[in-house]
């Protein structure tokens, strides 16, 4: 469950990216976030894990209340949040398993558990035949994987991606979008930033567009609405 309520954010420099935002995201929705650049896709997605802090207004995040949160608490909130990048944002010194165990050695697992949960993540995202590979041998498509497998591996409530499909080619995207359908039919809450009007339309589900900072459109099966 997410929550906002009248938020405001405005950056030092003095730009405005959220100005009065509410919404309600039941557990086991799945939103597109859209809008045109420099709307506030990035900043709405950012405040949800305490990246950046609204100037004013309330966030709850399953039920933690992300105002009053202190900062030694936010690895915390993060462990029920996957997060997933355009850019994957994987350890490129370390192997594919190797960044998936990562996540869960942080939060201190047992390594039994480690070990048989990352295997069965691999498997379902597809790579865990590639499980010894570096990043570096993989292509971006199977680089996105890897970055799924690691958010979902502690089985959060919320998976938020920032773009995810924005370095991929079509076909490509299409398969890391069957990940995130299938993660969103076992029950987690999927929050996604997309310029991907293909998917939007064709792939339907909640879409809420944001335009200089406000929700300016929220649709259950909305489509895309731009024309790029
Ligand atoms: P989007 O993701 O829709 O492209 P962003 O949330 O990244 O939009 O940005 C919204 C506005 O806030 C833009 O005008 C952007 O330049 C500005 N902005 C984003 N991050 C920062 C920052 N850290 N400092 C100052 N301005 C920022």
């Amino acid at each position: 469950m997410i929550e906002m309520k009248e938020v405001y954010k405005t950056y030092p420099n003095g730009v405005t990216a959220a100005n009065g935002i509410n919404v309600f995201i039941d557990q086991g929705e799945f939103v597109y976030v859209v809008g045109p650049s420099g709307a506030g896709k990035s900043t709405f997605i950012k405040m949800m894990y305490r990246e950046e802090k609204p100037t004013k207004g309330t966030i709850t995040v399953n039920n933690i209340n992300l105002s009053k949160l202190k900062n030694s608490k936010v690895p915390l909130l993060r462990r029920n949040i996957g997060m997933v990048f355009q850019d994957f944002k994987l350890l490129e010194t370390l192997t594919v398993y190797e960044n998936v165990a990562f996540a869960m050695e942080v939060v201190e697992e047992q390594p039994n558990v480690i070990k048989k949960r990352v295997m069965e993540t691999l498997e379902l995202v597809g790579l865990k035949h590639k499980a010894r590979m570096l990043p570096t041998e993989l292509s971006g498509g199977e680089q996105q994987r890897v970055a799924i497998a690691r958010s979902i591996v502690n089985s959060p409530k919320v998976v938020i991606a920032d773009e995810p499909t924005g370095n991929l080619d079509p076909e490509t995207s299409w398969g890391i979008m069957k990940i995130f359908e299938e993660i969103n039919l076992r029950g987690t809450t999927v929050v996604m930033a997309t310029h991907n009007k293909d998917i939007v339309n064709n792939l339907t589900h909640r879409v809420i567009a944001i335009e200089s900072g406000k929700i300016v459109r929220d649709e259950q099966k909305g489509g895309y609405g731009y024309e790029s």
